[in-house]
């Protein structure tokens, strides 16, 4: 073990003690979830500068997308959840069968105790912040990992979290995969995971020994359909905003586009005139468009350009991480039709039927969204019944994934479990089944010995 890391397992081992030995005392009530989510609050609030310029360092991201992908989903989200928390808190009365009366029964969420939160760089913020409003909300102590790849984000949240948070029950750690190898070694009451499938399996395994709870939150690729009758000067400027925003580093970005053979021409010239009109003749010029993360994905990202018809775009710069808003047209068999692309890279695939379309997209990993655009009410029941995604959005994409109202989480390969709104306070917590009975009445049908008279009766109490 290097002389860091070494440092850093001390730390971490005072850090895991503090917070382990608090929990005996986590205060548990509402008063106390309350005042660390509007701590929370404040720290967005107050730091609201500082934050976007770390994610300027970072992914070179706008403040104005800072504010409708990062620091205003979280705000929105805690805004919702102190508007709702004492309703979610209140033990919630379901009926007593027969058997068990004279008897009342309810449902208690308890907190897990200490949760672990490990982001992912693309929304350094969000990524990180929305989990621990779920944390809190829950009546959790959480230790935070955001992701070592955002560094300045990182350094930002590991500074201001303490400042603000009770530092009882919060801490940050901050590290690569070894460090976080090694708070995956402790024990922890719950694991909620934003990343990749392939470290979501090492996670997956690290939790195992200690039969911890997980939700993972993965990628993979999520397809867009767009059908004969779609409006396309609509669709293409929303895919063309959802696809490259944030230079197509998103988890929910349109992956592909399956379109008809009809509007594909038509399709690619609206949104190549979209690209035009959000980021100008180049791309490289605007402020408002963002840089691959680091070297290691824009080398990657490239891998999938050579040999490939590409229909606009494919420029790129390494020293400055940017490329192009790039349009390609692709078959299945494509290099970028592979594994999730998580860059400027849209791939057009071309399919006329909606059987072969629903074939298509059945026989691929669950996508953790599926968009489509058509105005026919029986083709939006048939993707609405055939298919199997974390999401499903008609005639946009991305924009429901910040709603509170909607379970956000992915389906098999896209991930496990979900969070926002109620279902961020149900994720972090546990539904406790509580029944109490009273001392009357203690029919004695259940106890031996069994007679046939009471195993009818049994029979019929149990229908
Ligand atoms: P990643 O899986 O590489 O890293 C995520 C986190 O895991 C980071 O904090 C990192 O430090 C840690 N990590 C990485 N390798 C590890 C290892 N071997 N052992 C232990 N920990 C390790 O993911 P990423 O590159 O940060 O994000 C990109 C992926 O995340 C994409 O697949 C994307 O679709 C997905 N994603 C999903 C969501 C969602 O909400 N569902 C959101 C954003 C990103």
């Amino acid at each position: 073990m290097s002389a860091d890391l070494a440092t850093f397992s001390k730390a971490l081992d005072a850090t895991y003690a503090d917070l382990n030995a608090s929990l005996k005392k986590l205060p548990r009530t509402y008063q106390w979830r309350i005042e660390q989510l509007k701590a929370l609050k404040r720290l967005l609030e107050e730091n609201d500068e500082v934050l976007s310029q770390a994610m300027w360092k970072d992914l070179r991201k706008s403040a104005s997308e800072c504010q409708s992908t990062e620091q205003g989903v979280v705000l929105a989200e805690i805004e919702f959840t102190l508007k709702h928390l004492k309703k979610w808190m209140r033990p919630k009365k379901v009926s007593t069968p027969i058997y068990n009366q004279i008897g009342t029964s309810h449902i208690v969420h308890d907190p897990y105790g200490l949760v672990l939160i490990i982001g992912a760089w693309n929304y350094p913020l969000n990524l990180t912040l929305a989990p621990l409003v779920g944390a809190i909300c829950g009546g959790n102590g959480a230790i935070v990992k955001p992701s070592e790849m955002a560094a300045n984000t990182s350094q930002v949240i590991a500074d201001l979290i303490p400042k603000y948070l009770d530092t009882n029950f919060f801490a940050v750690v901050q590290g690569g995969i070894e460090e976080t190898n090694l708070v995956l070694a402790k024990r922890f009451d719950m694991i909620f995971f934003t990343g990749s499938g392939s470290v979501g399996k090492i996670i997956l395994a690290k939790a195992a020994p200690h039969l911890t709870p997980v939700t993972l939150e993965l990628g993979g690729k999520s397809p867009a359909v767009v059908l004969n009758d779609a409006d396309v000067e609509v669709s293409a400027r929303r895919l063309a905003w959802g696809k490259f925003m944030n230079a197509g580093q998103t988890c929910v970005a349109p992956d592909y586009i399956i379109v008809t053979q009809k509007m594909r021409d038509s399709l690619v010239a609206q949104i190549i005139k979209s690209l035009k009109d959000f980021y100008g003749e180049d791309a490289a010029k605007s402020l408002d468009y963002c840089r691959i993360i680091n070297s290691k994905n824009f080398d990657r990202l490239l891998t999938l350009l050579p040999g490939a018809d590409i229909l606009h775009g494919g420029i790129s710069d390494r020293t400055s991480h940017f490329i192009a808003p790039t349009i390609i047209a692709a078959t299945p068999e494509s290099a970028a039709m592979q594994d999730e692309i998580f860059g400027p890279i849209l791939p057009i695939l071309v399919m006329d039927d909606v059987e072969k379309i629903l074939d298509f997209i059945n026989s691929r990993p669950k996508p953790l969204a599926l968009y489509l655009f058509t105005k026919d009410a029986d083709a939006v029941q048939r993707f609405t019944n055939e298919t199997s995604s974390g999401a499903l959005c008609i005639n946009d994409v991305v924009i429901h994934m910040p709603m509170a109202s909607l379970p956000f989480g992915g389906v098999g390969a896209s991930g496990m479990g979900h969070y926002h709104g109620r279902f961020s306070f149900e994720t972090f917590t546990h539904a406790k089944g509580v029944l109490k009975k009273s001392f009357l009445f203690d029919v004695p049908l259940r106890y031996a010995p069994y007679t046939k008279l009471k195993t009818r009766i049994l029979r019929w109490l149990f229908k």
